[in-house]
């Protein structure tokens, strides 16, 4: 179909979960997609061996187990073949005097863990989990919702158990929160390391939350993992939107919106097609495309916000199929686990940052964090075979330029696999079978919402988050341009697999549509 109600650009998991939604309310959707194959950065390839499947890219389906999508199962993804492990233990954290902490998924077997460090540790760990009951249905809201204008969202904050303190906690550093509370550097590191898992620096004002977050969802819903891999996931909702007479196309490159009347009114792709939405155009395009795509239909000061877009922190990722499973050297023994993390200290922290903002590869103590997802599901490759993913953080720019890249990539991995090796007790470079390695450079090759390798749509500092994502006047998922609407992980609550943007995005433009959510979720269960 060329023509639809509404035309969705891009097919990452968010442009789906809310082409989903719009589906189920009764919209014809088609979601156009550039590339040749649906999910952006939730896909799952043989990029090694044939047979071998391997998460490109995130593997962890966390932060959306508390979205209302998966939380409530309100598209009923799971009759759509969405089926979530939860493996035990979540993760082993490795350090290099053989010393461990493993997360369990029973908090006091993780309490257990690190009173072998510290006892008063332990309690301070219990206490940072009950706090964040406190405070986790404050975040709910925050980012469940359109971002809140800056005196209500204060205003949410101190209005919870905490009361100011959640704004000083909000407003902290993750690394100050962590050393307030904890003082083994054992610990602290297994803190630390776990509040960078969306790749926020932890050093930086306004991350202080994540020290509660990431380690309370990693302790409530363990290291999620889709059966099958993280196409899973776009899987399940390209199968509802289709059970809805909504369409998938890919090899469909999105390079105008077509404005008509002032509305957006269609988009052109880059082969010359033209496709008309009756309804309005929802695109998760990254907001760097938006000047090109809108041509004179944007204001020169909207077109100033969004060029002034800053990446984040950005990844090294090599991938391997190997000939066993990793087992880690662990304080208990050697332990199969489904993840695995390694940050020596608070100082080997700094200097990986450090290193970050000068622009230099670091391999000498560094921050990695390895998935095997095949300890969890032996779907993913034939008998006897394993995949292993080892993430690195690696800058895009270089001294020489980011095509530098392309020379040194296997020299980096190399020097990353080294550490990786010697923290298991069975692997050795004989059982690896392949590899394939992507710097930052290839990230971005793989996928343009990778900005210059950021593989969370942009930073989320303070002046690119909340009220200001992805710019001042261009917050809650609607458009100076009437019927275009914004959803990915450029708009609140940012990136991750969250779904938060889709979901969110979805009931803004329902919401002018004048459609009641209720009988959209209504229309939902009802038809499984
Ligand atoms: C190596 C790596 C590991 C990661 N690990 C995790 C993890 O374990 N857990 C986690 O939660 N997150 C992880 N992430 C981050 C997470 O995958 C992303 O933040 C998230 O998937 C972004 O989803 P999205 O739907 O917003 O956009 P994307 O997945 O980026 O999808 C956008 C889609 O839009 C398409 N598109 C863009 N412009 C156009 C156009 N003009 N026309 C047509 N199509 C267009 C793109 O081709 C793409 O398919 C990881 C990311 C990377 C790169």
């Amino acid at each position: 179909m060329s023509e639809a109600d509404v035309i969705v650009v891009g097919a990452g998991h968010n442009s789906l979960v809310a082409a989903a939604y719009l589906a189920v309310a009764g919209y014809r959707v088609k979601v156009l997609e550039g590339r040749e194959r649906p999910g952006g950065d939730t896909c799952t390839e043989e990029l090694t061996l044939p047979g071998v499947l391997h998460d490109s890219c995130s593997s962890a389906h966390n932060l959306i187990q508390s979205n209302p999508l998966i939380r409530d199962n309100e598209l009923r993804l799971d009759a759509y073949g969405l089926e979530y492990l939860f493996p035990e233990p979540a993760y082993v954290f490795t350090l290099p005097d053989g010393e461990s902490i493993t997360m369990h998924r029973d908090v006091e077997r993780t309490a257990a863990e690190i009173a072998r460090h510290s006892p008063r540790d332990a309690a301070a760990y219990r206490e940072l989990l009950a706090d964040w009951e406190k405070l986790r249905p404050l975040q709910a809201r925050e980012r469940g919702q359109a971002p809140l204008p800056p005196e209500e969202l204060d205003a949410l904050w101190r209005s919870g158990p905490l009361g100011v303190e959640a704004l000083r906690l909000r407003a902290a550093s993750a690394l100050q929160v962590i050393e307030e509370r904890f003082e083994h550097p054992h610990v602290r590191a297994f803190m630390a390391w776990t509040a960078m898992l969306t790749l926020e620096p932890v050093d930086r004002p306004f991350t202080g939350l994540l020290a509660f977050s990431l380690v309370a969802g990693r302790q409530q819903h363990s290291w999620t993992t889709p059966r099958g891999g993280s196409f899973a996931l776009p899987a399940a909702l390209i199968r509802r939107i289709e059970a809805h007479g909504g369409e998938v196309e890919c090899g469909a490159w999105v390079e105008r919106i077509l404005v008509e009347g002032g509305r957006a009114a269609g988009v052109v792709t880059r082969d010359g097609r033209t496709f008309r939405a009756r309804v309005g155009v929802l695109s998760s395009q990254h907001v760097t495309q938006l000047p090109g795509a809108l041509g004179e239909h944007l204001d020169d000061g909207s077109r100033r916000a969004l060029s002034r877009w800053r990446a984040g922190l950005t990844m090294f990722v090599s991938h391997y199929a190997l000939a066993e499973a990793p087992r880690y050297r662990t304080h208990g023994g050697d332990t199969l686990a489904v993840a695995m993390g390694v940050l020596d200290s608070i100082d080997a922290l700094h200097a990986q940052l450090a290193a970050f903002r000068r622009g230099r590869v670091h391999t000498d103590r560094p921050y990695l964090l390895c998935v095997a997802s095949t300890v969890v599901d032996r779907t993913r490759a034939p008998q006897g075979m394993h995949t292993l993913k080892v993430i690195g953080i690696q800058p895009y720019d270089l001294a020489e330029g980011p095509q530098r890249w392309d020379e040194i990539k296997d020299e980096v991995s190399e020097a990353l696999l080294e550490t990786y090796l010697s923290r298991t007790v069975n692997l050795t470079r004989r059982h690896i079978l392949a590899k394939h390695v992507e710097s930052p450079l290839d990230l971005e090759r793989r996928n343009p919402n990778n900005f210059r390798g950021s593989c969370h749509g942009g930073d989320v500092s303070p002046d690119q988050s909340g009220w200001l994502r992805p710019a001042a006047g261009w917050a809650g998922y609607r458009t100076p341009v009437p019927g275009l609407y914004l959803t990915g992980a450029c708009t609140h609550p940012g990136g991750s697999v969250s779904g938060m943007p889709g979901r969110n995005a979805a009931r803004a433009m329902l919401a002018d549509l004048g459609v009641a959510w209720d009988e959209v979720l209504a229309r939902a269960a009802a038809r499984a």
